[in-house]
């Protein structure tokens, strides 16, 4: 955790982690894989031993093995911790439902307030579990997560709504089917606003290796989606390999409603994104401790663009792996950019701004947030 910060103004009011985790947060940039903590992980690697599974037995308590040991993941560690542990633990119907709740209740206690979790439809073979099985499975760990939510009335309650992700190494058939899941688990209810809506598809995604992959052969598969009235986001410049100027205009060819990361990007594009107002999930604590960004927390194009007129979500990526919650995203952007209370709610309010569903929900929250005041500060 941070330090904390004293605003400027007269009341010289503390922006804490009480504060950023009280305040109603959208979070928009969630991987379901990379957003297991290493408790979830242990828990289901402990059930999975006691009954003999020789994945499982293979592998040594996550609990320990994945605790950071002073020095945080490269990209390289990253994936290789995805490869290792998530594929070999979380990988049949209880483990995947298991870890879809349990992700849904860490964001809930930190205050978030709705979020959009996304994830690559998996085929598992040795569990007879195709793509759409996949997708069912985890809308319904969501669906049921929901329930119980509605049938406990909690005041703090968490909406949630799911983005499917193509991967870059798929091939262009393998990406048209994750386009037919997404249509046909995608709502078209009309749904009352005040209420938890059920879980359904909202989105597409292009994630994955981004040193892998020719985006151009996906152009198909996004120009479906949007003609199916699915909202498009993109992992976009992420590194400087996948910052070509023409994978950069064929992926803002795609007409994507929000950009991720959004790291290497020229001059004459940014000017693009700036007259569309395209929606940003920004990722501090990742893009840093990866070592995806130059100059820290301060150097982080975070500044650059809280200054335009696009709206900008702070997000985890994959908070499982860096272990910064968004409520810490929050207190991190207030420290490091001199934010005060006013300016971090409304940067709140601008990841409101950016997505794709329970706007109107979160809009009211903040609103409430704002006007009762009742904000835990220990000064
Ligand atoms: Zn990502």
């Amino acid at each position: 955790m941070t330090d904390p910060v004293i605003d400027n103004d007269a009341t010289r009011r503390i922006i804490d982690a009480d504060f950023t985790t009280a305040l109603p947060k959208t979070e928009l940039h969630a991987h379901l894989s990379g957003s297991i903590s290493r408790e979830t992980l242990s828990s289901i690697w402990q059930t999975k031993k006691s009954q003999g599974d020789d994945g499982a037995l293979a592998l040594g308590d996550p609990a320990i093995a994945l605790k950071p040991s002073g020095s945080f993941p490269t990209i390289l560690s990253f994936f290789q911790i995805f490869n290792e542990y998530i594929y070999n633990l979380v990988n049949d119907r209880e483990s995947i439902s298991y870890a879809t709740k349990s992700i849904a209740e860490d964001f809930r206690r930190d205050g978030v307030r709705y979020l959009e979790l996304r994830t690559t439809p998996r085929e598992i073979p040795t569990a007879g579990i195709s793509r759409e099985n996949y997708v069912q499975i985890v809308l319904d760990a969501l669906g049921q997560y929901r329930n119980d939510q509605v049938q406990m009335k909690a005041a703090d309650h968490i909406g949630i709504q799911l983005i499917l992700s193509i991967d870059r190494t798929m091939t262009p058939s393998q990406a048209h089917e994750i386009v037919d899941i997404a249509s046909k688990y995608m709502s078209r209810s009309r749904a009352p606003s005040t209420t938890i809506p059920p879980p359904s598809v909202i989105a597409l995604d292009l994630c994955g290796n981004p040193t892998k992959g020719d985006v151009g052969t996906f152009t198909s598969a996004f120009r479906r989606a949007k003609a199916f009235g699915l909202k498009l986001t993109v992992h976009f410049a992420e590194v400087p390999a996948s910052s070509t100027e023409e994978e950069l205009r064929t992926l803002l060819s795609w007409r994507p409603d929000r950009l991720g990361h959004a790291i290497h990007i020229p001059p004459d594009l940014k000017d693009v994104i700036k007259k569309q107002k395209l929606g940003l999930e920004l990722c501090l604590s990742c893009n840093v401790l990866a070592e995806m960004t130059q100059g820290g927390f301060k150097g982080h194009h975070f500044g650059e663009w809280a200054a335009t007129e696009c709206p900008v979500a702070l997000s985890t990526d994959d908070v499982g792996v860096f272990e910064s919650s968004l409520s810490n995203e929050y207190l991190i952007a207030s420290r490091e950019f001199g934010l005060g209370r006013e300016e971090v709610v409304q940067l709140a309010r601008g990841a409101v701004a950016a997505a794709f569903a329970g706007r109107e929900r979160m809009e009211r929250l903040i609103g409430d947030f704002e006007r009762v005041e009742q904000i835990p500060s220990s000064l």
